[in-house]
């Protein structure tokens, strides 16, 4: 039961302020892709190669259960901390049974990689799981091909951008649906050209683009500045401590202006092209389209299951843009009243392995709501009104 516990992700602020899924299932115990900016490290520890994770089976099958008897289900994201298709894959095939398993259970399931599968009984099971509605796949891609003799210093294990694309492109071709991933967004090589990026994803048939940008240890900072200073004026301002309110926990990103003028034109571009975009915490909901999607691509299944996730900050903004204003309490009536919201009364139907992880995470959104400042740094589209005691949507245009 702990094990199956673990499945559920630690509730920092930026996760329960800014996840809708948190539910994961760790297919191995590390990646042998070893990205240089990976933060993977910092929870399962270094780059190596990685041992099968048996336990996950287990967790599928007490996924399908659940969701089975609640008539709906958070799609379980398929390794966090390694990429599923690395090299192991092709030997140990965990990530093909966790597949066959989660079609013959109906458990939908969020595929994060930026490999293609190792070979043709991947691509049919994922198929397969498409024309039920049961799989999303996530791809990462940092930037375009021209930028990969940059790229390859940081991230020379993966495949060229033009192989992620033509990955994503033989995807959507087969009917699975795509969303792509610019993370981390790396200044100087993520915003060298966005409408060009913009382009390359939609024509590859991705529906959805998600940016997450840089996080580096302090440590890290002078390397990637000697790497890609010459191509990005940001590196010669300060950088902002990752963890909110600025408790030092030695990583950081770039500055907020920086990163709400950057997610602006790749969501006009987005928005031009006719493709969804979100950022994944960075709370710029502002930024966010269409109105209807959310951060993870759920919207992208195409399942009888209704997919529900666990309400955060986004949903706050929305209620907020909706009625000019929400109260810190406003967002817990918005989860009952929706089925494709998980949460209050509804998780006491959980076996308590899930229950108390997710309550957790409620608990814990509910105190950073009580937290104005808090709120503002995660989620820089909202602003707390301390007259009415309400948060508002920030204007940006002023
Ligand atoms: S592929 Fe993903 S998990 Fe693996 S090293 Fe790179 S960033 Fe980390």
């Amino acid at each position: 039961l702990l094990r199956l516990a673990s499945a559920v992700i630690t509730a920092t602020a930026r996760v329960a302020g800014l996840c809708h899924s948190v539910l994961r299932g760790e297919p191995y115990s590390t990646c042998s892709v070893g990205c240089n900016y990976c933060y993977a490290r910092w929870y399962r520890g270094p780059h190596g190669e990685p041992a099968p994770q048996p336990y996950i089976t287990k967790l599928v099958e007490a996924l399908g259960r659940t969701w089975r008897k609640l008539g709906a289900a958070i799609p379980l994201r398929v390794a966090t901390l390694s990429d599923p298709f690395q090299p192991a894959e092709t030997h140990y095939k965990m990530v093909l049974r966790l597949m066959r398993l989660a079609l013959n259970l109906s458990v939908p399931i969020v595929l994060n990689t930026r490999l293609a599968p190792p070979g043709r009984e991947w691509w049919e099971t994922m198929e397969m799981l498409a024309s039920r509605g049961l799989i999303l796949v996530q791809i990462t891609l940092t930037g375009l091909q021209e930028d990969w003799r940059y790229l390859r210093l940081v991230e020379g294990g993966s495949p060229p951008p033009e192989e992620r694309l033509s990955f994503a492109g033989e995807a959507s071709d087969r009917g699975i649906p795509v969303a792509v991933r610019l993370q981390p967004l790396i200044p100087g090589i993520g915003d060298r050209d966005p409408r060009g990026f913009v382009k390359a994803v939609a024509g590859s048939g991705g529906k959805l683009l998600i940016t997450e940008f840089l996080r580096i240890e302090k440590k890290l900072f002078d390397t990637y500045k000697r790497l890609f200073g010459s191509l990005s004026e940001i590196y010669n301002e300060p950088w902002e401590d990752y963890t909110p309110l600025n408790l030092e926990t030695g990583v950081l990103h770039p500055p907020l202006r920086y990163r709400i003028e950057t997610a602006r034109i790749l969501s006009e571009e987005a928005k031009a092209v006719g493709i969804a975009f979100q950022t994944c915490k960075e709370g710029l909901f502002h930024l966010h389209h269409p109105g209807d999607m959310d951060c993870c691509g759920f919207k992208l299944f195409n399942v009888k299951l209704v997919i529900a996730r666990r309400p955060h900050l986004g949903d706050v903004y929305r209620i907020a843009s909706i009625k000019g204003k929400a109260a810190p309490d406003d967002i817990w009536s918005s989860c009952r009243a929706r089925e494709d919201l998980l949460c209050a009364e509804k998780l006491a139907r959980l076996p308590g392995w899930l229950r108390k992880p997710l309550r957790y995470h409620e608990k814990k959104l509910a105190k950073i709501l009580q937290n104005p400042k808090l709120v503002e740094t995660i989620a820089p589209s909202l602003q707390y009104d301390p007259l009415e005691g309400v948060y508002k949507p920030r204007d940006y245009r002023t």
